[in-house]
């Protein structure tokens, strides 16, 4: 058990849809606190470093089209596992897959089109959280809920 942060996106999609604020309720209700939040508009460059796994598949151009064209809200989630936690609320990449409960189940009935993006590995969100804030847009407030959400033995 550890104190993890990930990242997560809410893409062009959930915004069209209206689906941001029941996607973001989903994290706060399960306990996970906000540490850093803002909305971006990806540039060209870096949906190539933050896709650098997927550059030369057939859908990428599409991919990076639609991630660039229109802007995305970006956050970071603090807890107890966090990275877990996340991708599990989060859903399979295919949506028409992924269990009912999750974000992707939901809300969506697809791969290109799933609403969300969710940080895969602690290192993968170390390096996500670099490459979309900036030191002093993260916040290590004191959640007064935190007693609650956490026992004695859970909170380190
Ligand atoms: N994607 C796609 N077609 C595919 C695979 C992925 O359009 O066949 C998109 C999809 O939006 C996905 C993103 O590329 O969320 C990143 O792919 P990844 O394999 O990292 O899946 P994720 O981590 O988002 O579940
Ligand atoms: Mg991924």
């Amino acid at each position: 058990m550890a104190m993890e942060k990930t990242v997560v996106l809410i893409k062009p999609d959930a915004f069209q849809r209206g689906l941001v604020g029941r996607i973001l309720s989903r994290f706060e209700r399960k306990g996970l606190k906000i540490v850093g939040m803002k909305m971006v508009k990806m540039s060209p460059g870096l949906a190539k470093e933050h896709y650098a796994h997927l550059v030369d598949k057939p859908f990428y151009p599409g991919l990076e089209k639609f991630m660039t064209n229109e802007p995305i809200l970006v956050f970071v989630l603090e807890g107890q596992e966090a990275v877990e936690v996340v991708r599990k609320i989060v859903g399979v990449t295919n949506s028409r897959k992924a269990d009912a409960g999750t974000v992707r189940g939901d809300y969506s009935m697809s791969t290109g089109r799933n609403t969300i993006h969710a940080s895969d590995s602690i290192e993968t969100a170390r390096a996500e959280i670099t490459r979309f804030f900036a030191p002093e847009e993260l916040f290590d407030y004191n959640l007064k809920v935190w007693d609650y959400i956490y026992a004695e033995d859970e909170k380190e």
